[in-house]
């Protein structure tokens, strides 16, 4: 698919083989992101004069990591990452930037980051990045629920396949615009459990890891949208309860789990800090509490990272 688009964009051209009649010289600059303590800020410059930049809080499963092409002097930059392909287009006006997530179940090591250059029919140079992702240790936590959706019945399987396929359509059909602006806000005041990552023993059986944080809030409190966007999903799903999914844009969505009632509709706009639902304990949930999560092209990563970075 990506790579239709990109033979589309640059007609006659062939981007992989080494038959391709066009000279291209393709610089090598390897660099090594290396882990530690506090916010990462790497710089990268190409020989085209093309600069980079990559934003982390950390490197480790679960946690965003920003590119932002600081300086254009390319036409296109194509960026391909842990199996997934990316394009940047110079000309579109805004600031280009790429949320790039690194999944809570990405195995730790290296992974290269590659960023090329194209201008007019040539690739005029290549970065590549090397991240090396660190190893993180998630908590454990056994829970008794009730049997239901541990072993969901017969008669709810098929919703719940059903519902797995529309949330994996939501999930690959982002707006090619960024819709947020500046930081991300906490969707509500409750307490929070900085319960990412967590791998959940319900009844005595290990079920799936813990993909967002908890916030402890009264039934009926207000929940607000963490930042701009649109709002793709807002319905009852068997295991999130009453769930809205915000669209931000570049393949970032937050959703917001177990409300007692839903106050937007899907297709509509949410600005930032507007009230979507009423927190409650709808679907899988031992008691009243907002599960807020953030995907970034399908990468389970930790909502509250997005509150440490400035778009
Ligand atoms: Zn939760």
């Amino acid at each position: 698919m990506a790579e239709d688009d990109l033979k589309s964009y640059w007609p006659g051209t062939v981007l992989k083989s080494g038959g391709s009649r066009l000279f291209r010289l393709v610089f090598l600059a390897l660099l090594s992101l290396t882990a530690v303590a506090g916010a990462e800020v790497i710089k990268m410059e190409a020989k085209t004069g093309d600069r980079f930049e990559v934003k982390a809080r950390k490197i480790q499963p679960g946690e965003p990591l920003i590119l932002t092409w600081v300086e254009k002097k390319s036409d296109l930059a194509t960026v391909d990452f842990l199996g997934r392909h990316y394009e940047l287009k110079a000309n579109s006006g805004q600031p280009v930037f790429l949320p790039l997530g690194l999944d809570l179940g990405v195995k730790p090591g290296r992974q290269i980051l590659e960023i090329a250059l194209w201008s007019g029919y040539r690739q005029s140079d290549q970065i590549n990045l090397e991240i090396d992702i660190l190893a993180r240790d998630f908590p454990k936590k056994k829970l008794t629920v009730d049997p239901k959706y541990v072993h969901p019945p017969s008669e709810v399987q098929e919703r719940i396949k059903r519902e797995a396929e529309i949330l994996d359509q939501i999930y690959n059909q982002t707006s090619p615009e960024w819709l947020a602006k500046n930081k991300f806000e906490l969707p509500c005041d409750g307490r929070l459990s900085p319960n990412f990552g967590q791998q959940r023993i319900y009844n005595n059986v290990p079920r799936s890891v813990h993909a967002g944080v908890d916030m402890a809030i009264a039934s009926g409190q207000p929940i607000k949208a963490a930042n701009h966007g649109r709002v793709v999903l807002a319905s009852n799903l068997y295991f999130s309860g009453n769930t809205v999914i915000i669209d931000h844009g570049l393949g970032l969505f937050t959703v917001y789990c177990h409300l007692s009632k839903l106050l937007v509709k899907r297709g509509v706009k949410a600005d930032r800090g507007q009230v979507i639902g009423l927190a409650g304990s709808t679907g899988l949930s031992t008691g009243p509490h907002l599960h807020w999560a953030a995907k970034i092209n399908q990468a389970r990563v930790d909502p509250l990272a997005l509150l440490e970075i400035e778009f």
